[in-house]
Parts: structure tokens; sequence; C-alpha cells
């Protein structure tokens, strides 16, 4: 029987206990899974999220960063069903399709770009003139209307889902699968032995294991700097507004730029977000809120001051050149590290829960995962840094 310790309770890593814990044998379990999270599960960046999974296509997808997006996609529907019938919680995955405007010239070149890739990826969709899109979502006329220049794009292979009832969902099916959850721990820390971690600790508890995955987000720096391991991380805060409308008006999320509006089907809507590199603060800016409550306005007034209902923000885990760190940790010859997801952690998560836990199981991941590999860190980062000065 093998002792799996993952540390920090996101998306990313409940994605990873669950994935672990499908996998055991019911009759005879080979492993013992337990997940560690300082707070409470799921309540930081993967609670805070909008939910959108972008458009993807496996078939064509070269890059593996592509192909976990893709397999992302596909998994979430299958997961969405297997987690529904297990708990009973429906996660609200829907195939709402996106739709992209532009109402700038920076804007327009912006869509130019994105367009490029979606023909490039063999990702269908559609240009709409502004009658064609007046004709298909009504509501938008007026901002249509009000804008002498615009560009808009409708694509159907854009989902959605509510990420706190998937989280919630996966903490409900990996406790009925035997996953041992310990949340509200206090900060923790690992214990080394050589070159292996022993355990990770809390002021009043020890967790001893064979194998410890870490995915606490941005705070994994700060747990990998007692291996030796560097792990350059920048949290980037992003704000959300949300809106209550008696009811739904529109399906799609609606893009401009890098702000959306995401509805929900029972007339809440999401309206994100913001880019902040603050550290770790996660205070709510005003002007950052106005900023969202303006643009909302400038594409729907129907969502004006008196239909917002709640204000958050949240913490991205983001990394030096963008993309994840996922792979073993040299330092270490027992640790593994899941982080670094930025903007798509939550399309990534069961995709890279599928490609961990086949790495931990000593098998081939179902993507390659050398782009991700933390080694790059001292071949990109710090070679970067010395060229630039
Ligand atoms: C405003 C906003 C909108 C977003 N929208 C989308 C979207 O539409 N689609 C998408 O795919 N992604 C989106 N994202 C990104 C996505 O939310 C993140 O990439 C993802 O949630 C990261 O998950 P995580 O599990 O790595 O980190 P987190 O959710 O931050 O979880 C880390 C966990 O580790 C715990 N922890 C920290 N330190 C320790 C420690 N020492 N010991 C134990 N536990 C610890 C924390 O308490 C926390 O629970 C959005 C993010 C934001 C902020």
């Amino acid at each position: 029987m093998i002792r799996t310790v993952i540390v920090g309770g996101g998306v990313v890593g409940l994605s990873l206990a669950y994935e672990l814990a499908c996998r055991n044998e019911h009759e005879a379990p080979n492993r013992e899974i337990v997940l560690i999270d300082s707070g409470a599960f799921g309540r930081k960046a993967s609670n805070s999220g909008a939910g959108i999974l972008l458009p993807s296509n496996g078939q064509t997808a070269i890059h593996p960063f592509d192909q976990l997006e893709a397999i992302g996609n596909n998994l979430h529907e299958s997961w969405s069903e297997r987690l529904r019938a297990e708990t009973g919680i429906d996660n609200g995955f829907r195939k709402c399709g996106g739709l992209y405007i532009a109402r700038t010239v920076g804007e327009i070149a912006l869509l130019a770009g994105t367009l490029e890739h979606w023909r490039q990826r063999e990702i269908e969709f559609e240009t709409l003139t502004q009658d064609q899109l007046v004709r298909k979502f009504p509501i938008f006329k007026e901002s249509v209307e009000q804008s002498d220049r615009f560009k808009s794009v409708f694509v159907p292979s854009e989902y959605q889902f509510r990420n706190p009832d998937h989280l919630a969902a996966l903490v409900d099916a990996c406790r009925r699968r035997g996953v041992q959850l310990h949340e509200c721990v206090g900060p923790t820390e690992l214990e080394m032995q050589h070159d292996r971690v022993a355990a990770v600790k809390s002021a009043s508890r020890r967790w001893t294991g064979d194998q410890f995955c870490l995915t606490a987000g941005p705070w994994t720096s700060a747990l990998c700097e007692l291996m030796h391991q560097d792990l350059p991380m920048q949290p980037v805060k992003g704000h959300i507004v949300l809106y209550k409308l008696a009811q739904q008006k529109f399906v799609p999320v609606v893009n401009e730029g890098s702000r959306y509006l995401v509805p929900r089907e029972d007339g809440h809507v999401l309206a994100g977000s913001t880019i902040q590199e603050t550290g770790f603060d996660d205070s709510i800016a005003l002007g950052e809120v106005d900023g969202l409550r303006a643009w909302t306005g400038s594409v729907l007034p129907l969502l004006d001051e008196s239909k917002v209902v709640d204000c958050w923000t949240g913490l991205r885990p983001g990394t030096f050149d963008g993309f994840p760190y996922m792979g073993p940790i040299a330092s270490a010859s027992n640790a593994f590290v899941s982080t670094g997801h930025f903007k798509a952690g939550l399309q990534l998560s069961p995709a890279c829960g599928v490609a961990m836990a086949d790495l931990m199981d000593g098998l081939e991941p179902v993507v390659d995962l050398t782009p991700f590999a933390v080694s790059r860190v001292s071949d990109r980062y710090y070679s970067k840094s010395t060229e630039n000065k």
C-alpha cells in the first residue's frame, strides 16, 4: 500500500486526489490518499474563478498545453456526469458558446490574432455583422449600435461550469471514495529526511507519506524553499463583480479583450476580470471594481448598479513563463509539484489530475510534461535574468 499526501486542496489538488481515488480498486485499494489544506478546501482562486472553458480541438493540438486544454474539456464532460451520479451535485457544466466582441482598434487586432489561432486549430467559428449579431442576440442591440468600430464572432465550442459547485462535488466524491481529508489545519511545512520528504507538519499534526505532491497555488513556492527548490511564482489578482437578474437573459459567455460576462442559468451574471500584481494582497480595489462596472454597463446597460449583489477577488498562480510547473522535484526523490496554471487552472484541472496521477503511478503521462518541468527554472529563468542585466 502506497501513501500519497497532497498538499493544497484547490481544484488542482482535489482533482488529483479524485483521479487517484478513482484508480483505486474498490475491493483492494493499493493507495491511501491524504489531502491537506491550511484553510478550507477550494476557497482560494478555485472558488473565485469564472468557470469558463475556452474552445479547444484535441485533433489539432500539438503543444502539450493545448493538449491539456483539449483533454480537460473532454474530461470535464465525463467528470461532471460521474460527479453528479456519485454526489447528486450538478456543477452546471454547459456548452454555452462564446460571443467575442471588439469595439476598439486594439481589440479588433487582438481578436484577429485569436481568429487566426482558431483557424489553425480548426476551431469552428462564425463571424457576425452588426445586424446578424442583433438578430441572434437582440439584448446587445444598444451597445452594438453605439459602436463606430465593431467586430464580433460566435464560437459554439465554449463551455462554462459553476466552479463552487464543482469543488463541492469533488470534496464530496473524494470523501465517498475514501480520501482522508484534512482542512483548516493552519500553516504547514515539510519535514525533510536526507533527500526525501518525510512528512507534512502543521502546528498540531504530522502526516507521513511515501509520495508528496504540492498543489498549494502561489503558496507552493514557500513550501519548495524547504527542499532548496526555487519555484518563481507571482500571485496575480483578479476581481469579479456579481450581478443578479430575475432570469437568464443571454446564454453565451461574452468576451471583450480580457473581460467577460458569464451568465448563469438562475439569472446571475459574473463580470470579470482584472489583472494586478500586488503580491498576496487579495483586498478589493474599488477603482478596479468601478472599471469592471463601467465596462459591464457599456456592453449591457441592463446590468446597472442596482443589480450588483457581490464582488470578490482571487489570486491566480502565475509563473515566470506562463506555463505551469508539473513534474518531479529534483531535490527530493519522492516529491512532485502541480501548480502555476494561472488563468486556466479550472479548465486544465482534470487533465492535470490525470497526467500527474500517471506520473506518480510510474506511467507515461497522458501528455508530454517536458515543457512544464521544474528544471526549466534553472535553465531559463536565471540565464534570462543574467542576460537582461
Ligand atoms: C478572477 C479569476 C477568474 C478566473 N477564471 C478562470 C476561468 O474562467 N477558467 C479557468 O480555467 N481558470 C480561471 N481562473 C484561474 C483558476 O481559478 C486557477 O488557475 C486555479 O483555481 C488554481 O487552482 P489551484 O488549486 O492551483 O490553487 P488555489 O485554488 O489557490 O488552491 C491552493 C490551495 O492550497 C492551500 N494552501 C496554501 N498553502 C498551503 C500550505 N502551506 N499547506 C496546505 N495547503 C496550502 C490554499 O488554502 C488553497 O486552498 C480564474 C482565477 C481568478 C482569480
